[in-house]
């Protein structure tokens, strides 16, 4: 299936280049770029180009690249530790109703950050 938008998404609007953002990567069907208001540096997050509000709400196929990206710009930023999260619904922290893998580098201790 074809790419999916909603007009007042942020997360569509980013896609579209409507609302700037710091893109890593982007394919006919992923897109990547640092979190606005991040908990590391290098906190990165990947999104289905596919509008949907929940990973249930994803088809398979735009669900595909999500993981291979966030590994690849783990690699890429050199993150020796990090965490993959993906929040679903408001109790479990979702603030953003588009689907996002966050990447959250964790530096260590004696660089003052994590
Ligand atoms: P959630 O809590 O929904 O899993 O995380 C949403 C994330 O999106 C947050 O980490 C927040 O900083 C990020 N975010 C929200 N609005 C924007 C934006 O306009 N640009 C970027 N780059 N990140 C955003
Ligand atoms: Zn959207």
């Amino acid at each position: 299936s074809a790419v999916k938008m909603a007009a007042n998404c942020i997360f569509c609007r980013i896609i579209k280049g409507e609302i700037p953002s710091m893109k890593l990567y982007e394919s006919d069907k992923t897109f990547a770029f640092l979190d606005i208001n991040p908990l590391s540096h290098g906190h990165a997050l990947v999104i289905p180009k596919y509008h949907g509000e929940k990973l249930t709400d994803i088809p398979d196929e735009h669900l595909a690249e999500l993981l291979p990206i966030a590994s690849r710009i783990a690699k890429a930023a050199g993150a020796e530790n990090f965490n993959i999260l993906q929040n679903n619904g408001r109790i479990a922290h979702q603030v953003v109703d588009h689907v996002h893998v966050h990447m959250i580098p964790k530096p260590n201790e004696q660089e003052g950050l994590g």
